[in-house]
């Protein structure tokens, strides 16, 4: 262990972070309403991923064409989440920062 304790995200976070890009699909670009949203984690919690920023992009769920179900069986590249959320803009990234150290 290096010491580092991930804390668990609440509701209010995860509605937060969804507003903060837009309540948009990250991969697809398409608003969406709450509940068809997901907080992915590019590396799962299982596999040790955290609720760093880097680690986490909203996709959708629940659609015809569901971009969280192909991000979790690997038709959507870890890489190619990593990218878009490299190229969030500058104001997005500090807001879910701050989001997710519990300041909103
Ligand atoms: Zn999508």
């Amino acid at each position: 262990m290096n010491g580092h304790v991930d804390f668990p995200l609440n509701g209010d976070q995860i509605r937060l972070i969804k507003e903060a890009v837009g309540r948009k699909c990250e991969f697809d670009r398409k608003t969406r309403v709450y509940k068809n949203l997901h907080l992915h984690h590019i590396i799962g919690q299982a596999e040790g991923g955290g609720n760093n920023y880097g680690n986490l992009i909203v996709l959708c769920e629940h659609t015809a064409d569901d971009c969280h179900d192909k991000a979790d069986h690997g038709r959507i590249l870890k890489k190619k989440l990593r990218a878009i959320i490299s190229r969030r803009p500058k104001r997005m990234r500090a807001e879910i920062i701050e989001i997710l150290k519990g300041n909103y």
